[in-house]
């Protein structure tokens, strides 16, 4: 098992969690300055859920209701939002865990139920509709397996399209090795894919270091790795923040991104899922369009990039998923995936509404 720069061992059977949190290794300066940053970060990624009452959250909740002031529930703003986008393009982007899946302890476990699997198969059906995920292509496809969407899996560097639709991005069928997809692809897999063998050998480090942290789990998702401690107690974040980031100051072109309850560690390039939304827009011919209505639904971090860029953009909505409070550059709100179906399904209704007009 790894150490401490300090030398003090990481989680192992010499040196038992509970006498690490009793007895803490002084911190290393690098430490001082990330993992206890890092450890900030994790609190204010990860506030402790206080249930709201699903179906109407803001009804017996005066902050979440105050809350929804300022991020008003897309459901109730649904007419403003469809006069909006009256006429144009609807484009919607979709987050995958804690949008269309519930968080889960175990993050293979996050499985979407196939009721939302049908809604999201029927939105697709009539909108560019797009998965954007911190997890890979492959595992999101294993998880929504829909040939219907468009998948920017690793935050948006590893992007593939319908199958065997003319004009999408890629074939998903040839995931791997398309001609037509490094044509298409070539600035970002060029960017990234020099990283590969990097997140490899850190996903082998993390394994190796977080061994002994009771629930934390390493996953790797091509183009970054993810270190989960939704299953971790919280007076053990301290370590999960501290093993990371010993593994990571030998890595000057990794950094660290905040997820729910998940650190995740990627390449130092321009990219983030903002940076793939634009990707995609631009991908479809809707880059430049004023008639188009470009929605992005997200519950975490790193959703926000994509937030900032429809903000900024002033072209289109985010919509935060969350049941609790929380400062976001979305638009909107929805307090749960269940509530993510529910609006899917208005889109759509107006959707077909509108084609018949
Ligand atoms: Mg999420």
């Amino acid at each position: 098992m790894g150490s401490y720069a300090n030398g003090s061992t990481c989680a192992n059977e010499d040196s038992p969690l509970a006498e690490e949190m009793k007895e803490p290794a002084f911190p290393s300066k690098t430490m001082s300055l990330h993992a206890n940053g890092w450890l900030n970060d994790m609190k204010i990624s990860s506030p402790t859920a206080v249930r709201v009452n699903i179906g109407n959250p803001g009804a017996f909740d005066p902050i979440y209701r105050d809350w929804t002031k300022k991020y008003p529930s897309a459901l109730n703003a649904f007419g403003k939002i469809v006069a909006y986008g009256k006429g144009k393009k609807t484009v919607l982007f979709l987050d995958y865990d804690g949008t269309l899946s519930p968080i889960v302890d175990d993050p293979d476990n996050a499985i979407m139920s196939d009721q939302m699997r049908e809604v999201v198969r029927n939105a697709a059906l009539h909108l560019p509709t797009a998965i954007i995920s911190g997890r890979s292509c492959d595992k999101v496809f294993d998880f929504v397996k829909l040939t219907e969407l468009y998948y920017a899996g690793s935050h948006g560097m590893d992007i593939i399209g319908p199958i065997g639709k003319s004009g999408s991005v890629t074939d998903h069928r040839s995931c791997s090795n398309s001609s037509a997809k490094q044509d298409k692809e070539v600035k970002i897999f060029q960017a990234a894919s020099e990283f590969i063998p990097m997140i490899d050998e850190v996903f082998r480090l993390l394994i190796e270091k977080i061994r002994g942290i009771d629930g934390a789990k390493v996953e790797n998702n091509k183009f970054c790795v993810s270190v989960h401690y939704r299953n971790v107690n919280e007076k053990d974040w301290p370590i999960v923040a501290r093993c990371t980031d010993d593994v990571l100051k030998a890595y000057p072109r990794l950094r660290l991104s905040h997820g729910r309850k998940v650190l995740e560690v990627r390449p130092v390039i321009d990219w983030n899922k903002g940076k793939a939304v634009e990707f995609l827009l631009d991908s479809l011919g809707l880059a430049d369009s004023d008639n188009v209505l470009p929605i992005y639904i997200g519950d975490d971090r790193t959703d926000e990039d994509a937030f900032k860029v429809l903000r900024e953009d002033k072209r289109g909505f985010g919509i935060l998923v969350s049941s609790v409070p929380k400062e976001s550059h979305a638009a909107y709100s929805l307090a749960d995936p269940s509530e993510v179906m529910d609006f899917l399904k208005r889109l759509v209704k107006w959707k077909e509404e509108e084609a018949f007009k």
